[in-house]
């Protein structure tokens, strides 16, 4: 028997979007279904790090004065004005007093000040690395938050899976279909339904074809795109849904966040990390040399290098190099992305157990090296000579690496190539939204009753480049979920 339930809101996942809806809507005392398919709240926010806002309290303390004209200004810029300037504006905005109403609903919040910014790229744009509000005590605040909606008499249904909208005999929304734990159906009648799924990151076959690789690594919770598709079938247009991608990793590193207190993200305890987060040599697929290798210190332009290039690339490294890394290294270790382990190695080992688990190719010359990894000899070859030419002379001609990080050349065998692949987190962007979240069709029409946020929504960024600008992503979610629950107290009072 199909179960029936009527309300004021439904919400379809309870990420930043999803929650930050519901604050606004139990705020004015409406009626609110929230069904989530995990058993418990925050999706990806909740993996999330922080939250992308200027002019915050936080950062007057710390004498960081930043205006939202200026942030707003950065980010067309970035995005070639590909994203939706108004939306932009009121994100932007509204970010500020989004922050404060969830601190105030239970969040704890601490800044990350420019010269704690893990992104050493970011040191001189405190825009990029300053704007980071970073959530503490991350189960704890869920909690709070959970039981003062709650309270306000927000009802969350859990383990249940938004599959389709309800639409009336006119077509007109008017509500969610979804599917318990038992596999029973459940028709949520609303005023108004927000999809606030979170994108579909979980469904790799969708992102490889949208992305046009599949050696990339996926990250986070599993949004499979329900919520997306019932959007475009609803006459939403997906303008531009791409995956966040986000720095690399080490192939096979151990992906979890019960490892992250070992050290910055958790991906990989393993001392080999640090290979991967300096500027070493690298390789494509096919042993070109592609990029100035200090796009290291960003996680963005870093993983844009290697997506480049399909989303998996090779660092190169002779023995000597291993041995001076199993000592210590010269360069700067990168703690973007992944970060990495400080602990000690003999990185020899370490390198022939790569090799042994299938992740690194190993060759006592260059052509041996090729043959194992079906890599062009030639092309290896052009690129270890222009390469070890350009720590010679500290001067790289093909893509002006710092010469302060021209420091390890390729010589002396063994040499090894190591597997890097870059991660996503989730996908952003996706159906045309108003600046009030307001889902629009193909002829920029709102589509009545309907709205969006978070990675369901697009307009904030380009399609494909992600803005190096710690935190956006989070940020719009809670704001984007704001803007939603007041356009909707606004419709729904009209
Ligand atoms: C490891 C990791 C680290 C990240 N770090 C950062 C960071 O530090 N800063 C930053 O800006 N961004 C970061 N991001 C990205 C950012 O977290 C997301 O873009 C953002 O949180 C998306 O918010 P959302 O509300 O749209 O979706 P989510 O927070 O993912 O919430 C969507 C919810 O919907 C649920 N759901 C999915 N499908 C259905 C369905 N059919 N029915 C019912 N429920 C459904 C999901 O279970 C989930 O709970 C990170 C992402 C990951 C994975």
């Amino acid at each position: 028997m199909v179960k029936e339930i009527f309300t004021d809101v439904v919400i379809a996942g309870t990420g930043g979007t999803g929650l930050s809806c519901a604050i606004v809507a139990a705020e004015n005392n409406l009626k609110v279904i929230a069904i989530e398919k995990l058993p418990k709240i925050g999706g990806n926010t909740r993996i999330s790090s922080g939250f992308f806002a200027v002019g915050t309290k936080e950062q007057q303390v710390e004498g960081l004065h930043l205006s939202t004209k200026e942030a707003i200004r950065q980010l067309n810029e970035y995005n070639h004005y590909l994203n939706n300037g108004p939306l932009t504006k009121r994100i932007v905005e509204n970010a500020k007093p989004t922050l404060e109403a969830i601190e105030k609903w239970g969040m704890e919040i601490k800044l990350n000040p420019t010269s704690n910014t893990t992104q050493y790229a970011h040191k001189d744009n405190p825009y990029a690395g300053g704007s980071y509000h970073m959530y503490q005590n991350k189960d704890d605040s869920y909690e709070r938050i959970k039981k003062n909606l709650e309270e306000k008499g927000v009802k969350f249904l859990f383990k249940t899976t938004m599959k389709d909208l309800v639409k009336d005999k006119d077509g007109l929304i008017k509500g969610i279909i979804a599917v318990d734990e038992n596999g029973n159906e459940v028709k949520i009648y609303a005023k108004a339904t927000l999809v606030a799924t979170g994108g579909f990151g979980g469904n790799v076959q969708r992102v490889a074809k949208l992305m046009k690789t599949n050696r990339m690594r996926s990250l986070g919770v599993p949004s499979m795109g329900e919520g997306m598709t019932a959007l475009e079938n609803a006459g939403a247009v997906n303008i531009d849904s791409h995956a966040l991608i986000h720095a690399a990793q080490l192939a096979r590193s151990k992906v979890t966040q019960n490892t992250s207190k070992k050290h910055l993200a958790g991906f990989s305890d393993n001392p080999l990390t640090r290979l991967l987060l300096t500027p070493l040599m690298w390789v494509d697929p096919d042993g070109r040399r592609f990029t100035n290798e200090d796009t290291v210190y960003d996680t963005v332009l870093w993983a844009n290098a290697g997506y480049n290039v399909g989303g998996m690339y090779y660092i190169l490294v002779d023995t000597k190099t291993l041995n001076e890394y199993t000592r210590g290294t010269k360069l700067t270790v990168s703690k973007a992305g992944p970060g990495a382990t400080d602990k000690p190695g003999d990185f020899v080992k370490l390198a022939d157990e790569a090799v042994r688990l299938g992740t690194a190719f190993k060759g006592e010359t260059l052509a041996k090296l090729a043959e194992k990894a079906d890599m062009n000899l030639k092309n290896l070859e052009t690129s270890v000579k222009t390469y070890n030419e350009a720590v010679k002379n500290k001067d790289d001609k093909e893509f002006a690496k710092k010469s302060n990080h021209l420091i390890y050349s390729v010589e002396e065998g063994p040499f090894y190539l190591l597997k890097a692949q870059v991660a996503y987190l989730g996908t952003v962007g996706g159906v045309r939204v108003d600046d009030h979240m307001r889902v629009l069709d193909k002829s920029f029409k709102t589509i009545k009753g309907l709205y969006a946020g978070g990675a369901n929504a697009g307009g904030y960024y380009e399609g494909q480049s992600y803005p190096a600008y710690e935190g956006l992503a989070s940020g719009f979610a809670w704001t984007s979920g704001r803007l939603a629950g007041l356009a909707i107290v606004s419709d729904l009072g009209d």
